[in-house]
């Protein structure tokens, strides 16, 4: 019988408060967070007013203008970045069961993202010492350098599927270039990211560097992605919300990078093992119980080997483990709020209306262990048509549709087939083909007999109606900076242009 940890450790019965200008506050109002394992009460939260989102505005333009933190070496803010680092790995249990807590899922994909969550610090605290810009070689006696510069202050909005994972995407490349930043996490989940402004307190982060307030879209994030005293707004979430940033942040013409959704397909030809791909599939569509932008949502599968990739798939599918994410032999653990559970079951009577084969999942598990939690078993929809609801649109929970196709330029075709264009993958022995597949899948992220494998080294983002910029990597960082040309008169005289 494996461990079971469902007593949690970490303590939620205390205060939690919005971070403005250095400072602890409470919110304007309060919100009880549920636990989506059992759907009872876990904790209350504070939330902001819109005043107390302007406070934490200025607070950061405050912070920009006139202190410390952009006027520092590089050297300085990359020592406090692995300070950083190392507080979040030294807490790292306690964020992990925080987050499990928070929002549901397993305890060993938690303690995979906080490590991961404190790598990105680290990865943005090597990365802003090294060698940037550019020296031009322009007629003397000028001399011109092109220059990096942080933007100034940054609107973070995240949502709730990576709570700290995606606030250290944002925060960490932001802050390694000298910006001052507003971050608002998702109303469902912002437990950890409360503790990581604690953390930041700790360490002494200067006043109002660091800001987060708490609070539903409208309230909290809408007036910073308004603000025309914020000069970029980074967000991560769906489409239609994406676009609803993009069109606030019209007001003063902020910088705009959107991560949005993705309805990615996984193409899978003959030639490749078939159970090493049902397992790749699995961990496609299931992993985080497919609430991830990049979820292998769609799997396209060569006609010859579509109806024992349906069976495998469903007979592995059928053995997942569901369960409360602190129970250590749980695969599978919630939807992260009793909205997603019925967005997932809706769009699980849409497919059956619509003809699609539901060959297992469907319904949510039985049992005592679930109570009122939001589980949804593991659905796969065979026999499906490139037009169906559930095959273009995102539905982010453990839903997964299996396309048929015959010929490559089919499987292209159907791969490419959608408005998004996150992420995308291709299975075959053939490094040929691979390689010409691949380059003809219309996504920002791709892999080759992988799935998921993501590199805090490596851009993150998408094509089409998947965002706008990318993350991560060298991109992630120069999406926190504007370039500066600096030309320099070594030798200045009257320049004569008019005689008189
Ligand atoms: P949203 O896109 O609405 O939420 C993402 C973030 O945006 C949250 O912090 C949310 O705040 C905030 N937000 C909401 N409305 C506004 C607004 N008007 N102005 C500024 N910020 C706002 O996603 P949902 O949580 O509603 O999830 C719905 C669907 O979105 C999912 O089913 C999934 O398809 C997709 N999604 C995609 C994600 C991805 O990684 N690509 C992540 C999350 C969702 P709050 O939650 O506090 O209201």
């Amino acid at each position: 019988m494996a461990q079971t940890l469902t007593a949690p450790k970490v303590k939620v019965d205390r205060k939690w408060q919005l971070f403005i200008d250095g400072k602890f506050v409470d919110g304007a109002s309060e919100r009880t967070l549920v636990n989506p394992a059992n759907g009872k009460p876990l904790t209350t939260v504070a939330e902001a007013s819109k005043t107390q989102v302007e406070e934490a505005i200025r607070a950061a333009r405050k912070a920009f203008d006139h202190g410390p933190w952009p006027r520092m070496t590089a050297l300085e803010r990359s020592q406090f970045l692995n300070k950083i680092a190392d507080a979040i790995d030294a807490h790292a249990e306690e964020l992990a069961e925080l987050e499990t807590l928070n929002g549901g899922k397993p305890l060993r994909e938690t303690t995979y993202d906080i490590a991961d969550a404190a790598y990105c610090f680290r990865y943005y605290a090597g990365l802003i010492t090294k060698p940037s810009g550019q020296s031009i070689d322009v007629p003397a006696p000028s001399v011109t350098t092109v220059v990096r510069e942080p933007i100034g202050v940054c609107g973070q909005i995240v949502p709730w599927n990576y709570p700290l994972l995606m606030a250290a995407w944002k925060l960490a490349p932001a802050l390694a270039a000298g910006n001052t930043c507003v971050l608002k996490p998702s109303e469902f989940t912002p437990l950890t990211a409360i503790r990581l402004a604690e953390l930041l307190h700790d360490l002494k982060l200067p006043e109002g560097v660091v800001n987060i307030v708490l609070g539903d879209g409208p309230t909290v994030g809408q007036p910073i992605a308004e603000s025309t005293i914020v000069d970029k707004i980074a967000f991560t979430g769906s489409v239609n919300t994406g676009k609803r940033v993009a069109t606030s942040a019209l007001t003063n013409l902020k910088k705009v990078t959107l991560e949005l959704g993705g309805k990615s397909p996984m193409v899978v030809f003959p030639d490749f093992d078939l159970d090493i791909a049902v397992d790749y599939a699995l961990f496609a569509i299931y992993c985080n119980a497919g609430q991830v932008c990049s979820a292998g949502s769609r799997m396209i599968v060569e006609q010859s080997i579509y109806d024992q990739f349906v069976k495998k798939m469903a007979a592995r599918a059928k053995k997942i483990r569901v369960g409360p994410g602190l129970e250590a032999e749980t695969e599978m653990g919630p939807l992260v709020s009793e909205s997603q559970l019925k967005r997932v079951l809706e769009y699980i009577e849409i497919g059956k209306k619509e003809g699609a084969k539901l060959v297992t999942g469907g319904d949510q598990p039985k049992g005592e262990k679930y109570g009122s939690g939001y589980y949804v078993n593991p659905t796969i929809f065979s026999d499906v048509k490139p037009d169906m609801r559930v095959v273009q649109e995102e539905i982010f929970g453990p839903v997964v549709v299996v396309q048929k196709f015959s010929t490559e330029e089919e499987a292209i075709e159907l791969a490419n087939n959608s408005v998004f264009g996150l992420a995308g993958a291709v299975f075959t022995n053939d490094i040929t083909r691979a390689h010409r597949v691949v380059k003809q899948l219309r996504a920002g992220i791709t892999w080759v007999n992988a799935y998921h494998n993501t590199y805090t080294e490596c851009p993150w983002g998408g094509y089409k109606q998947s965002g706008w910029g990318r993350e991560l990597g060298t991109f992630g960082l120069e999406a926190y900076t504007e370039v500066k040309q600096i030309n320099i008169n070594l030798d200045p005289q009257a320049v004569g242009w008019f005689e008189a």
